[in-house]
């Protein structure tokens, strides 16, 4: 959940960190235009219902982080393909990580369930994918974060409405300021909500009056379900499931919007992916995100509520496939249309490892390819007579391991 998916693609988000962190204490030094923008935020925040006191507690020799800025206006190089996407979001490590975590927290999932409707295998996916299950919430205190970005830069007006809002959680005592960071963008928490998304539907489940995202695993379950619940998730249903296309079939014009009465498919040709029937009642879109060639979804209700809360396909997939992995579903059974397949965080580590042992300064075994892995693996690509793009495959892989 971060506003920055458009004009970025969520793994590149996560790979960029690395490289951009390094600028950072350049960035922070004061600044009067900042100084003179924030004290014109006083007025408008106090019409938002933040008192002065709270305004000036939480802002008073606040510095700009301009590294969000540099990050607001990145373009990325190129786009991640579906595959290494998928690769790295569900691979075995997160099946384990979250099977483990279902196990661990089933009481409280299943409470959540029965308040919300949403099934723990759906909720444990969604915190998997947004934070690798509380690992990862980023490192950007929000009112920096957002005080910058309110200040400089396009979508101001934005950004002042979640910097508002963050003051307003601080203020209602939610979460202690220090413990309040998060993406650069101000996603934060198990859940990487929005602070506006916060106040819209986070909730206080381990009953202790704060609705505290950053700390309680139990709120967050449960501020994820009510999301997807006020999204029109459907308890009971599916996402969707993988399906065969026959031969020659036509995809054009067909889409996640585009829902057809399964009889329809049915009468196209359309199969569940093991030859089976589909179901003789609802709708449903198609989705193909590699071409008619790749897997092949049919896509319910279910898939547009996973799709709300970030607004990428890809994203809803990668949940709705490690939902189905947690509860002990297969790969996808047709392959991506690629002879050279993504590869999991293991593998990434495994590749950088490799990298160092060819000694490329690479920093840190991380799994996370920032730039020097992408210089160290075109080199590698270039030694090896690959096509030097800097991508991090299956095929680079074996090639390294076989020295
Ligand atoms: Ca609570």
């Amino acid at each position: 959940m971060d506003p920055t998916h458009k004009f970025m693609t969520p793994p590149l988000t996560l790979l960029l960190g690395a490289a951009l962190l390094s600028c950072a204490a350049r960035a922070q030094t004061p600044n009067p235009e900042f100084d003179t923008c924030l004290n014109g935020l006083r007025a408008p925040a106090r019409a938002a219902g933040v008192q002065d006191a709270t305004f000036v507690q939480h802002t008073q020799g606040l510095v700009p982080d301009m590294t969000v800025i540099d990050r607001l206006n990145f373009q990325p190089e190129f786009r991640t393909a579906i595959w290494d996407y998928m690769a790295g979001l569900v691979d075995e490590e997160r099946v384990e990580q979250g099977k483990a975590l279902m196990a661990q927290h089933a009481e409280t999932l299943a409470r959540v369930n029965e308040r919300f409707g949403v099934d723990p295998a759906t909720v444990v996916a969604v915190w998997g994918v947004e934070s690798n299950f509380g690992q990862s919430f980023g490192k950007s205190p929000l009112v920096q974060s957002l005080g910058t970005l309110s200040c400089f830069g396009r979508r101001q007006a934005y950004f002042r409405g979640e910097f508002f809002a963050t003051l307003r959680i601080l203020q209602a005592g939610h979460i202690a300021p220090e413990r309040l960071v998060g993406s650069w963008a101000g996603a934060f928490g198990h859940t990487q909500f929005m602070p506006s998304t916060f106040e819209r539907l986070a909730v206080d489940f381990d009953g202790d009056g704060k609705a505290n995202l950053m700390d309680s695993t139990t709120d967050a379950l449960a501020s994820t379900a009510n999301f997807l619940q006020k999204a029109g998730w459907q308890a009971g249903q599916p996402w969707g499931f993988e399906v065969k296309l026959p031969e020659n079939f036509s995809a054009a014009g067909e889409g996640r919007r585009s829902k057809r009465a399964m009889s329809e498919w049915t009468a196209r040709g359309v199969l569940r992916v093991d030859g089976s029937p589909l179901p003789a009642s609802g709708s449903a879109g198609l989705l193909t995100l590699a071409g008619p060639q790749g897997p092949a979804f049919l896509v319910l209700r279910n898939f547009d509520a996973l799709y709300s809360y970030n607004a990428a396909e890809s994203y809803g997939l990668a949940i709705a496939h490690l939902s189905d992995r947690l509860r002990g579903g297969t790969p996808f059974v047709t392959p991506w249309p690629t002879d050279d397949p993504g590869i999991s965080r293991a593998e990434r580590r495994e590749l950088q490892t490799l990298l160092i042992q060819r000694g490329h300064d690479i920093g840190m075994v991380d799994g996370m390819l920032g730039d020097k892995s992408r210089a160290a693996i075109r080199a590698e690509q270039e030694r090896l007579g690959q096509e030097a793009s800097g991508r991090a495959g299956q095929k680079l892989l074996k090639a390294l391991r076989g020295g």
